[in-house]
């Protein structure tokens, strides 16, 4: 037997794997992620390595071989625990070991000393708040802003608070000139947030939320590591029951990775962690610089760090004692990965606190099919909050069906009943949003008299119509001018029909002339922190509606929001996908949570053309088991996960015979592989976009009842097309249980 050795995890270069032999008495003892001792180079170094794999045949003569020394166990290596892990993923979910470690182990990166500036307040709290009176008074908002932040927190980084609350430099050195604050720099950059621990106000949990934290806690001491579906509506107060888990685990000295959605990664949730549990907070988000990154792990790797919160990534930090992971909003599409391995966070989290003895805790209030399943199967256990932790009422629902509305006469994107209630906040002066459900729909261009579609010559989808007369596409980036007439049939009856979201603030500035709007959208928050900028300013009450698409419905805590306005309901149905329904649902109640999370309690307008649809109706009902019940007995029917596990085989290549050819290869084989196995092969189909930017691709389906044969098949498939030449030119990616149909 040989033993494939990489020697220096933490070097760029992870793809150098060294072949040695195996001395007769290790055999069987050595196990993927086993730290070996190996000799190295000309002078026979002894060098440090891990075992990522076995052959039994050598890629060298095996006289040149040479041999292992000898193997340490050290339990609580992590560089074992994550090789482990990544030898998992290579089985679980196709790919090659060095793929799944390069994604596993965190790899050095040379970083510069940057200087960081640092803002301290200089004012006690009560002449602090004299000043920010006087600010307002003088209706100098961004100085108070700025104020108000620096009471919160009086010692910032620059960077953050200049952004994050959208203040300017000269507004910064203003207050630097009255003496409010200092303005200090520091050689390298530590920690991102430096944040002491606040005084948390005190909170008496809720009967649900204290068994809740009770059931985990008792689990835990007797050191059963489960995973918990932490079940909650909308505002039922999972982060606190989160938060309470993770300070039981950390004062037994061990450590909590929290996994949050990018988008919902704000400025105020961060907060609320640095509040309770001060410096041992650590984030790691796409903003951070490489260097800052590798920062955070020096400092998790020299125990520096207690809690590590960010998105997907962050699920492999190296905690040499990890006691707990916690996802929030589980049901995000955001936790399955893109690239190779296509590995979803979920299921990841589960093995890796097999493999260290750690804690899951999954929370949502719309939860994914898979994680509910799972608790009815009694895999996972199910912790349920069903009130509101401040007893506030759920909001009250209203579905008006548009269909009615046309027949009345009525055209507006704006449904009378909508109008009515808007005006309704405006006298009272409470906020809105309203929510344009665009997902899987491009606001496409189409003719009326023939019904012609404006699409992308090289992708294969239809093009969107933008304000400035352009029709773009949104894969590749091709644009053409908006034509007058049909190019099919000369119809003057061409244009967009469904309106975006700027359409939308058009039509609202036009009607409520006195409103103040905001609007959020890929557009608006193309810069780096537009995103913080708008919400941040919504929730200081600079206006009163904010407009925009399914970034506006992510757990944001808005207290002054009683209404939600939620436009085109149904359009992410019409999605060519199994999980339309899922998503539909899932979105229409996160929107819905977003009204009357205050005192006051809130209303949801529901517009739709399809009101009798089951995930309009339990949506508008609130009803999470009632939806799930019926999208089940749909996804058993037809052998969609979670009833059966479904594995995508996704073929790309230029060359489009060449593409056909070796799909239909590939599929006889895998035919021909899985006569004896109860298996389904469906295709190749062209996926929903047979084209991207001239590159075609091809996708074939495998359905059967255990994921087992399913990777035993990809095992076959890589075997089969590593020893073809005929694809070489083609590219082929494994994705189970994928998140939508291609
Ligand atoms: P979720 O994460 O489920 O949306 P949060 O934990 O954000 O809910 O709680 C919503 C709001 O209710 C927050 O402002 C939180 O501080 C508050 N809250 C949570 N639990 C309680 C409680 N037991 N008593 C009073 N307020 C609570
Ligand atoms: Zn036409
Ligand atoms: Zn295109």
């Amino acid at each position: 037997m040989y033993a494939k050795v990489i020697v220096d995890i933490t070097h760029e270069k992870l793809d150098k794997v060294f072949e040695y032999s195996i001395p007769e008495e290790l055999e069987g003892v050595l196990k993927v992620g086993t730290e070996v001792l190996v000799p190295f180079g000309r002078g026979n170094r002894e060098m440090r390595g891990y075992i990522v794999g076995f052959s039994e045949t050598p890629d060298y003569a095996p006289d040149q071989i040479k041999e292992i020394l000898r193997y340490e166990e050290d339990k609580r290596a992590i560089e074992s625990k994550l090789v482990a892990l990544a030898a998992w993923m290579k089985e679980y979910y196709g790919g090659t070991m060095i793929q799944a470690l390069k994604t596993v182990l965190p790899i050095k990166k040379i970083k510069k000393t940057i200087k960081k500036k640092r803002i301290r307040l200089l004012l006690t709290k009560e002449e602090g708040k004299e000043k920010m009176d006087f600010y307002l008074n003088k209706n100098q908002k961004a100085r108070a802003r700025a104020l108000k932040g620096l009471l919160e927190q009086p010692e910032q980084d620059y960077e953050l608070l200049t952004k994050k609350l959208s203040i300017s430099s000269s507004v910064i050195r203003a207050l630097k000139e009255q003496k409010v604050l200092e303005i200090t720099e520091e050689q390298s950059f530590r920690n991102p947030v430096k944040y002491q621990k606040k005084e948390q106000k005190e909170i008496f949990f809720t009967l649900e939320q204290q068994r809740a934290v009770d059931t985990f806690k008792r689990d835990y001491d007797s050191r059963q590591f489960r995973t918990y579906l932490l079940y909650g509506v909308t505002g039922s107060g999972k982060t606190e029951v989160y938060m309470e888990m993770i300070e039981h685990v950390v004062r037994q000295g061990r450590q909590v990775i929290v996994l949050i959605p990018e988008i919902a990664l704000t400025y105020q949730t961060v907060l609320r962690f640095y509040g309770r549990f001060g410096e041992r907070v650590s984030i790691i988000n796409s903003r951070l610089s490489e260097g800052e990154r590798s920062d955070q792990i020096e400092r998790v790797k020299n125990a520096e760090v207690d809690v590590m919160i960010g998105p997907r990534s962050a699920l492999f930090t190296p905690f040499k004692n990890l006691g707990l992971i916690v996802i929030d909003e589980e049901h995000e599409a955001a936790y399955k990965s893109e690239q190779i391995p296509r590995y979803h966070a979920r299921e990841t989290a589960v093995m890796r606190g097999r493999l260290e003895d750690a804690s899951v805790v999954l929370g949502s209030a719309t939860p994914s099919l898979e994680a509910f399943y799972r608790c009815e199967k009694g895999e996972y256990t199910c912790l349920t909050l069903k009130r509101r932790a401040k007893e506030q009422e759920l909001p009250c629902v209203y579905v008006v069906d548009m269909r009615e509305e046309l027949k009345r006469g009525s055209r507006s994107i704006l449904s009378d009943k909508l109008k009515e209630l808007m005006n309704e906040r405006l006298k009272k002066g409470q906020q809105m949003m309203l929510f344009l459900n665009r997902r899987g729909y491009a606001g496409f261009v189409s003719c009326r008299s023939c019904g012609y579609v404006v699409k992308c010559p090289h992708c294969d989808v239809s093009l969107s119509s933008h304000k400035n007369g352009m029709l773009v596409c949104h894969y590749c980036g091709y644009e053409i001018p908006a034509m007058k007439t049909c190019p099919s049939c000369g119809s003057s009856y061409i244009g967009g029909f469904k309106a975006g979201t700027e359409a939308i603030e058009e039509l609202v500035r036009r009607e409520f002339k006195d409103a103040k709007v905001l609007r959020m959208d890929m557009d608006t928050t193309r810069k780096k922190e537009g995103h913080e900028k708008i919400l941040s300013a919504f929730s200081d009450g600079e206006a009163d509606i904010l407009i925009g698409t399914q970034m506006i419905v992510k757990g944001h805590d808005f207290p002054n929001v009683t209404l939600v306005g939620i436009l085109a309901a149904d359009m992410s149905l019409y999605g060519d996908d199994y999980r339309s329904a899922e998503r539909t649902f899932e979105l229409l109640t996160q929107a819905a949570g977003r009204a009357g999370r205050g005192s006051i309690k809130g209303e949801v307008v529901i517009q739709t053309y399809n009101p009798e649809h089951y995930s309009i109706e339990k949506a508008a009902e609130q009803d999470y088991e009632g939806f799930y019940e019926k999208e089940m007995d749909y996804r058993r029917i037809l052998g969609y996960p979670p009833a059966a596990e479904l594995l995508a085989v996704l073929v790309t290549g230029e060359d489009e015979k060449l593409l056909d050819t070796a799909v239909k290869y590939l599929k006889d084989f895998a035919l021909r592989a899985g006569r004896k196995k109860r298996l389904q092969i469906i295709g190749p189909a062209s996926p929903f976009v047979g084209k991207v930017n001239d590159v075609y691709r091809r996708v074939i389906y495998l359905k059967s009842g255990d994921y087992r044969s399913l990777t035993v098949m990809k095992d076959h498939m890589e075997q089969y097309i590593e020893m073809n030449k005929g694809f070489q030119m083609l590219r082929i990616q494994f994705d189970f249980n994928p998140m939508k149909i291609f």
